[in-house]
């Protein structure tokens, strides 16, 4: 592990999700419904996209989602260490924290944000194996993506799963990197969402801050999960 690889990764998760909020206060919105301009609680405007900080002047600093930017983007830096592989995972983990933050306030992964961390990944994740002479590693990324997607979408199909179409996209993209780096890391990255998410559903029913059918939104603990397969493999 290397001390300053990890604490640029963090310092790096940290200041890019300061601009999360803004994003994704405009993007959390219901399907087939335009950007809000305007803020939702104190109905301000809310002119441009980027802003780091809080997402409107009425609402609190995100400290949460700048520690979780930080935690994430460290783990991956003290994994991997300095490999051109945390160079395309650490965009990747923003547009992460971005989805999940979306995910928990209106239980929708927007299609057009999984397209992107699709194209941050696979594409510069190819182009790396195919100019390092490892093809191989393409076709294990792409074979882990089909046997992802195929899985989740098993689930989703199953009665009463309470999993959309959109976590299905979104684990067959994670399924692409979970599988670039290796079978370890696709079979941890599969597993660990559900061990994440069991836990604090219960959680959640015996704090009485959710019923038996309240929809919790999964993406989260499928980025978690990709995070515990990449650092763990
Ligand atoms: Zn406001």
């Amino acid at each position: 592990m290397s001390f300053w690889v990890t604490l640029w990764a963090a310092v790096f998760g940290g200041a890019s999700a300061a601009f999360v909020p803004r994003v994704a206060h405009r993007l959390a919105v219901p399907r087939d419904t335009r950007p809000r301009s305007t803020c939702a609680d104190c109905t301000a405007d809310l002119p441009t996209w980027v802003r780091a900080g809080a997402p409107c002047r009425c609402s609190r600093p995100p400290v949460w989602t700048m520690a979780a930017g930080a935690v994430v983007t460290g783990l991956l830096g003290a994994a991997i260490g300095p490999a051109p592989l945390l160079l395309v995972l650490l965009p990747a983990a923003t547009l992460g924290i971005l989805l999940a933050a979306i995910d928990l306030r209106c239980l929708r992964l927007p299609d057009a944000l999984v397209a992107l961390l699709a194209a941050a990944t696979v594409l510069p994740l190819s182009l790396g194996a195919l100019l390092t002479g490892e093809p191989a590693r393409l076709g294990r990324g792409a074979l882990a993506a089909l046997l992802s997607g195929a899985i989740y979408l098993i689930i989703a199909l199953l009665p009463g799963a309470g999993l959309g179409l959109g976590d299905v996209k979104l684990a067959t993209v994670l399924g692409f990197t979970l599988g670039f780096v290796g079978w370890p890391a696709l079979a941890a990255g599969l597993l660990a969402p559900h061990l994440i998410n069991g836990p604090v559903a219960l959680a959640l029913l015996l704090t009485r801050r959710a019923k038996r059918r309240t929809a919790l939104p999964l993406g989260p603990a499928l980025l978690a999960g990709a995070l515990v397969g990449i650092v763990l493999a």
